[in-house]
């Protein structure tokens, strides 16, 4: 699986739509300072579900839409789309390639979509978790990560490597399941209570 397209349209500095193209290989972007190399990787970050307006560099999450500038009124609305080549069936989806999408509006108006069909933050979480994409995961390494990687406690650290051997999903299954059989003891230990009470 690689990222093949990132199209964006109103976010932060991308007034105009912008596309994108990858190949599977090493893709450099260079730019002078301000022109908005870390706003791409921000893109990325904020359609695998990122939450944080700070760690999107913002105060609020209204701040990913283009402000407006000298020459142009602020836009209403940010939308960013990324396309996934998944010929090697990485995401748990059966498309060869696979787009995630998000746009949020000034109202506030906020979707997700996958394949073009409006989905919840979950679906997206869920089709990403173990492969390394996460918005947590190490795909997208920061200025100052590998330190804070680093300086991490063990167990921390450890999660980073249960993602890449793609553990991750199946301990989120796990807590899941397990709460569902902790409700339901809880409801036959009621169950049983009025049983009890009734005889
Ligand atoms: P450096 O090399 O210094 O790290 P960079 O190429 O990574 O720079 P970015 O930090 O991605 O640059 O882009 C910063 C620019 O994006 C600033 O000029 C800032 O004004 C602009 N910007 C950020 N958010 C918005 C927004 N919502 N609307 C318009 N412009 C924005």
């Amino acid at each position: 699986m690689y990222l093949k397209k990132i199209e964006m349209h109103g976010f932060k500095s991308f007034a105009d739509e912008v596309k994108l193209e990858f190949e599977p290989n090493i893709t450099a972007i260079i730019g002078p300072n301000g022109s908005g190399k870390s706003n791409i990787s921000d893109a990325i970050r904020w359609v695998l579900g990122e939450q944080s307006a700070k760690s999107l560099r913002g105060s609020k999450m209204e701040d990913v839409i283009f402000a407006g500038s000298d020459q142009r009124r602020p836009l209403g609305i940010a939308e960013v789309t990324l396309t996934l080549d998944n010929s090697d069936g990485s995401l748990p989806i059966d498309y060869n390639e696979v787009t995630i999408g998000r746009r949020v509006s000034r109202s506030g108006e906020s979707d997700y979509l996958i394949n073009n069909s409006v989905c919840r933050l979950k679906d997206v979480e869920e089709l990403i978790m173990g492969t390394g994409m996460g918005k947590e995961a190490y795909s997208i390494i920061g200025q100052g990560k590998i330190d804070s990687i680093l300086s991490n406690k063990s167990s921390d650290r450890r999660g980073i490597f249960e993602e890449a051997a793609g553990i991750t999903k199946h301990k989120k299954r796990k807590d899941k399941a397990s709460k569902k059989l902790e409700d339901t003891e809880h409801n036959l230990q009621r169950i049983t209570d009025i049983i009890g009470e009734l005889e």
